[in-house]
């Protein structure tokens, strides 16, 4: 790679994409912030980084949307150049009963969580195919690794997303494009909060570290899979949860 070094963080407004889309900045990389709904906080991270002196442009797209991921690039393309790290972080989550999840709910999540991975990894992948060189960190989740009650459908998903990991991993080594994966924990962000004070207080305390990760704990994770340091692995995946999965 050589110049300017693009990236893309979908799902950056807010949480752990916009940790890490706010350390990538200040690594040196120009980068996408992707946001569905949150053009003010989008925006907000942009005015701040480039008040530091980094390059970062907001752009809207629904993930789960395949004109939209393919018109977001685009236009990062035209911003900063052809995207060399992918961070698809984009997710949607929530609570039921099995024999409460409707048609609706099954398709959204796998829409976003999996479907939305493989949209932007198909549009960036030309460049990266064409270059040799390249590197994608799907944010999955614990429950990518473990059964969780209630959350069968964003468990399914998240496995999902390790399975397309490793299997992408393989297909991509020979072209020099590694592949990686972070599973959370609880992370303190708007997905977990919605669980309330005392659910998030025995979570923590459920965590053998004593207390919830933060995004930037993840974004730690995520800069360790795209950075040069972890230039021979590929095909992993990178628990951080404090110690919460036996
Ligand atoms: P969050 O606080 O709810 O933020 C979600 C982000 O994703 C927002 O920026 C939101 O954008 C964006 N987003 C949602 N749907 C989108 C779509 N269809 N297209 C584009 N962007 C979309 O979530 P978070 O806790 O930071 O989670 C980030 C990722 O980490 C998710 O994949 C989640 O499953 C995973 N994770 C989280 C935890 C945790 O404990 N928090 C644990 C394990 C894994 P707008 O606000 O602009 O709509």
């Amino acid at each position: 790679m050589s110049g300017r070094k693009t990236a893309l963080v979908t799902g950056a407004s807010r949480g752990i994409g916009r940790a890490v889309a706010a350390r990538l900045a200040r690594a040196g990389w120009a980068v996408g912030v992707n946001y569905r709904e949150r053009r003010d906080k989008a925006e907000e991270l942009v005015a701040l980084l480039r008040a530091e002196g980094c390059e970062a442009v907001a752009l809207q797209a629904d993930v789960a949307v395949r004109a939209q991921v393919d018109g977001m690039v685009r236009r990062l393309e035209d911003a900063f150049g052809a995207v060399s790290l992918l961070v698809n972080n984009a997710g949607v989550a929530g609570q039921a009963l099995f024999q409460d999840v409707t048609d609706e709910l099954w398709e959204r999540y796998f829409a976003v969580n999996l479907n939305g991975a493989r949209h932007t990894i198909q549009a960036v992948l030309p460049h990266m195919l064409h270059e040799k060189a390249g590197c994608i960190v799907n944010v999955s989740s614990i429950w990518g690794q473990h059964g969780a009650s209630c959350e069968v459908t964003y468990s399914c998903t998240k496995h999902a997303l390790i399975g397309l990991t490793r299997s992408l991993a393989m297909e991509l080594a020979p072209s020099g494009i590694r592949v990686n994966c972070v599973a959370p924990g609880v992370i303190d962000t708007d997905m977990v909060r919605v669980l309330g004070e005392e659910t998030l207080r025995a979570l923590a305390a459920e965590t053998p570290l004593g207390r919830l990760g933060t995004p930037e704990d993840i974004a730690a994770a995520v800069a360790f899979l795209a950075s040069d340091e972890a230039s021979f692995i590929t095909g992993q995946v990178l628990t951080a949860d404090g110690g919460f999965l036996p």
